[in-house]
């Protein structure tokens, strides 16, 4: 399942750069995550680490319009990290 950010964020930076697939951005008013190209980490960390570094309780929750199994996911991880390294 993609996460996402909801109206709690505070706009403090702290996910953005830690993000493994560049999924998270600025948005219009608050920073969003492309459900395209979030895999709730998989692939990189136990658990997701937006929600780990965000300073705010609840603010990160899973996206109930983007819901993929496990396997989804891990397809997805490895659709990003097999273009990354056809681009070099
Ligand atoms: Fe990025 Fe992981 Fe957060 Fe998804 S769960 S937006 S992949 S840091
Ligand atoms: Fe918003 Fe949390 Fe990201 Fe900070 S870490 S920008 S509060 S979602």
């Amino acid at each position: 399942m993609a996460l996402l950010i909801t109206h709690k964020c505070t706009n403090c930076d702290m996910c953005l750069p830690e993000c493994p697939n560049e999924a998270i951005s600025i948005g219009d008013e608050i920073y969003v995550i492309d459900p395209i190209l979030c895999t709730e980490c998989v692939g990189h960390y136990d658990t997701p680490t937006c929600q780990k570094v965000c300073p705010i309780t609840n603010c990160i929750k899973p996206d109930p319009d983007h819901q993929e199994t496990e396997e989804q996911l891990w397809e997805r991880f490895v659709m990003i990290h097999h273009a990354d390294k056809l681009e070099g």
